[in-house]
C-alpha cells in the first residue's frame, strides 16, 4: 500500500479482521498445522463424535448454524445445491442429519448456482433458501431455516477466513475449537464424489481471493488449504491432496494472473490423534 494514501475505512476495517484472525503470525511460531493443532487447549472438541446431530450448511466460515438446532454443520455447497447425488449419499449418514439450512450474507455457492442456471428473476436468498428446501425434501428431513446475521459479523461480501478445512473424514467442526483460524468448511467425508468435492475446494479459495483478505495473502502469510483427516474415516490424506491440488491448478489456471501466476495458497495439514 502506498504510505501516502489515506487509509479508507474499508482499509482500517480489514486490517482489524487481519489481527484479530491472527494477523501476520497465524499458526503462533508453531512449523505446521498439525503442532498449531495440538498445540491449542480445545483441539479435540473440533473432532465431533460420529453420533453427534448435524445440519446440512453452506461451507461459507459465517456459516456457524443456530444454537436452537443443537446440531453441527456438515458444509457443502450451500445445503448442497445442484447436487444431484445427494440422496444416495447422504442415506447412511441420515441418521445423524436434523435438517438443512442457508445462510443470509450473499451466499457464494447460491450466487454462482443463480447464474450458472439463469435464475435471473430470483434473488440470491431465495435461490439458496429454494435449493436448501428441495434438498431437505429429497432427503425427508426438515428445512431449518435461514442462519442470520447475528452469527455473522462481518461486512456482507466480506469472507474473513485464512483457511479452507478439507474435511476427509467428515467429523471435523473448526468452529467448536474457537482458537482455530475463520475457515471455510467442505465436509468432502460425507459425500462421495470426487469431481464435486474438488469443485467445491476451487469455489471456496476463489470466494476468499477475490471476497476476502486477497492480495493481503502473500507466500509468507498465505491462505491454508488444511487437508484434515481421522484415520480410517472417509478419504484419506493422500487422495485429499489429489483433489486439492488439482482444485489450486485449476484455479491457478483462472485467476493465476492476477497473482503474477502463482496464489498464494499453501497446503497443509491436520491429524486426528487419539488421546
Ligand atoms: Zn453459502
Amino acid at each position: 500500500m502506498n504510505p501516502d494514501e489515506p487509509m479508507s475505512t474499508e482499509q482500517a476495517e480489514k486490517d482489524g479482521y487481519w489481527l484479530k484472525g491472527g494477523g501476520n503470525d497465524l499458526l503462533k511460531g508453531k512449523p505446521n498445522w498439525q503442532e498449531f493443532f495440538i498445540s491449542l487447549p480445545d483441539h479435540q472438541k473440533a473432532f465431533v463424535d460420529h453420533s453427534a446431530l448435524r445440519y446440512l450448511g453452506c461451507m461459507d466460515e459465517r456459516d456457524k448454524g443456530r444454537q436452537e438446532w443443537n446440531a453441527y454443520k456438515i458444509g457443502l455447497g450451500g445445503a448442497a445445491i445442484g447436487y444431484t447425488e445427494r440422496v444416495p449419499d447422504f442415506l447412511p449418514k441420515q441418521s445423524i442429519l436434523v435438517g438443512t439450512s442457508s445462510h443470509r450474507r450473499n451466499c457464494g455457492y447460491a450466487t454462482l448456482f443463480k447464474e450458472e442456471n439463469g435464475l435471473v428473476n430470483e434473488t440470491v436468498n431465495q435461490v439458496a433458501d429454494d435449493q436448501a428446501k428441495i434438498t431437505a425434501e429429497m432427503l425427508g428431513i426438515p428445512y431449518l431455516g435461514v442462519v442470520e446475521d447475528y452469527n455473522m459479523n462481518p461486512p456482507v461480501n466480506f469472507h474473513p477466513a485464512r483457511a479452507m478445512y478439507y474435511d476427509g473424514g467428515g467429523y471435523f467442526v473448526p468452529y467448536l475449537t474457537p482458537e482455530l483460524p475463520e475457515g471455510l468448511l467442505i465436509s468432502r467425508g460425507m459425500v462421495s464424489n470426487s469431481e464435486y468435492s474438488r469443485r467445491l475446494a476451487k469455489i471456496a479459495m476463489k470466494i476468499v481471493l477475490e471476497h476476502g483478505f486477497s492480495r493481503r495473502f502473500t507466500q509468507d502469510s498465505p491462505f491454508y488449504a488444511v487437508i484434515v483427516t481421522e484415520p480410517g474415516v472417509g478419504i484419506d490424506k493422500e487422495a485429499a491432496t489429489v483433489e486439492v491440488k488439482r482444485a489450486i491448478d485449476e484455479l491457478t489456471n483462472e485467476i493465476g494472473g492476477e497473482f503474477n501466476g502463482h496464489l498464494p495458497v499453501k497446503v497443509d495439514y491436520i491429524e486426528k490423534v487419539s488421546v
